[in-house]
């Protein structure tokens, strides 16, 4: 560094060549080799600023930015100004406890899945519903640093969802690309609520995918999908609060739903960084789940990552209806260094453990419920131990997807259909429910 010079605090690099450039160009991929871009943190001088004390300490805090679950961390997710920041605020979501011999009905779960220390992190306890919040207010927050005129994102319907709440906060323009008749209503109804330009196209994620990152470069709009950077920095405070919600003791393991690998490819960075920093000594591994349907990444698990694969994506799980993940190449390099696995679950399986999920009183969206499919598979595998502790990511709200919801619950549903309003009569036929 020349004399005189404030030391950078976070810079991109490029994950595959690693050449670095300053962090306040609008950029994505590398100039030399097309890599992604990554943001790098000065580790060696933040480990002497941040604790486990300093985090625990924010945890009380009653305002904005650090009563955010994503802000709290802020020295290690975007050194802005804090006046710069725009939160909802966003994080805070509940870890339940649903191991095997807990005392409440979440117990359910723990029984399900056979493990008898499991944890629930719920992000879709985040403000529009899914953890999609974490990066976007990270990722808007710099769009306003950058000035940028307008934004966007291509979606499935949590990004849209979320990019248009938070564009409509900071009062930016706000496009969303969509796979026509492949998002649920209500992740379209926030979108279109919050004020975003809705644009339908024929085809699926992975076709609006690259149609946005035209147009984008086309119209000098920021792009706000997880090829964004700062997105994946919010992301990392899901792995950050879940470990101080465990007080920062780790977990054998972190399972969770993967798309698009941005969430994987985000919580082990996060692990990795906590390590260097010495919040925590070792790493948990880390399970991504697929549907199989959309598995495109566990076909490569099962190569030990030597073919790529992309395929023709179909699962009822929309939000990880993906054939062609972007973070493909970090997610395999969190895989890797975490001595994590990859597995793949059916739509039948996805569909009986979101039912015990929601039988238990918390519920979740179907992309969700692979992480409880994917716990039970892989303990039938004998890969997750009985003994070990583990904790799973339930990525998105039960409201997110009630068509799904009612396709499952109208075979089973215990619903009286319209009776006549005689008191006694019906108080006989509710008895029988009782068991009576
Ligand atoms: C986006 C999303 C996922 C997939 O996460 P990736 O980062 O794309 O792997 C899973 N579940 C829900 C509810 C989502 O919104
Ligand atoms: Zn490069």
């Amino acid at each position: 560094m020349p004399p005189g010079k404030e030391p950078m605090k976070y810079w991109l690099q490029c994950e595959h060549c690693h050449v670095r450039y300053k962090s306040i160009k609008i950029l994505y991929h590398c100039d030399e080799c097309n890599g992604l871009l990554e943001v790098r943190h000065d580790l060696k001088a933040l480990a002497k600023c941040v604790s486990t004390q300093l985090f625990d300490e924010r945890w009380r805090a009653t305002h904005s930015p650090h009563r955010s679950g994503v802000w709290r961390y802020h020295e290690l997710i975007l050194p802005v100004k804090l006046s710069q920041i725009v939160t909802r605020p966003e994080g805070n979501t509940n870890l339940y406890a649903a191991g095997r011999d807990e005392k409440s009905g979440l117990r359910k779960i723990g029984e399900y899945v056979g493990v008898s220390k499991f944890y629930l992190k719920h992000e879709g306890e985040n403000p529009t519903g899914s953890f999609k919040d974490r990066g976007m207010t990270v990722g808007i927050t710099q769009a306003v640093v950058l000035g940028a005129k307008a934004v966007a994102c291509a979606s499935t319907g949590n990004t849209s969802a979320s990019l248009a709440s938070y564009a409509a906060q900071a009062g930016l323009p706000c496009f969303v690309f969509l796979p026509e008749g492949k998002i649920s209503t209500s992740k379209l109804a926030q979108a279109v609520a919050h004020g975003a330009i809705t644009v339908q196209l024929k085809t699926d994620f992975d076709g609006a995918m690259k149609i946005v990152q035209y147009v984008c470069d086309e119209l000098d709009i920021y792009l706000l999908n997880s090829i964004n950077p700062f997105r994946l920095e919010g992301q990392k405070s899901i792995a950050l609060e879940l470990l101080q919600q465990l007080n920062w003791k780790v977990p054998d393991w972190i399972v969770l739903p993967a798309g698009n690998l941005g969430n994987t490819s985000a919580i082990g960075k996060a692990l990795l960084e906590a390590r260097q920093l010495g919040l925590i000594k070792r790493l948990p591994r880390i399970a991504s789940i697929q549907a199989q349907g959309a598995n495109p990444f566990y076909r490569s698990f099962q190569t030990s990552f030597e073919k790529r694969f992309k395929v023709q994506a179909e699962t009822i799980a929309s939000a990880i209806r993906i054939g062609d993940p972007v973070s493909f190449a970090r997610a395999r390099q969190v895989i890797l260094e975490t001595n994590g696995v990859v597995e793949s679950v059916t739509d039948k399986e996805i569909l009986e453990a979101k039912a015990v999920i929601d039988n238990s009183g918390i519920g979740c969206e179907p992309a969700s419920a692979a992480t409880v499919a994917g716990t039970r598979k892989l303990m039938k595998k004998r890969i997750i131990k009985p003994s070990e502790t583990v904790a799973g990511i339930l990525t998105g709200h039960l409201l997110k997807d009630p068509e799904v919801a009612m396709m499952v619950y109208t075979r089973t549903t215990k619903a009286i259909k319209s009776t006549g309003v005689n008191p006694a009569k019906l108080g006989r036929t509710l008895k029988k429910f009782l068991h009576l």
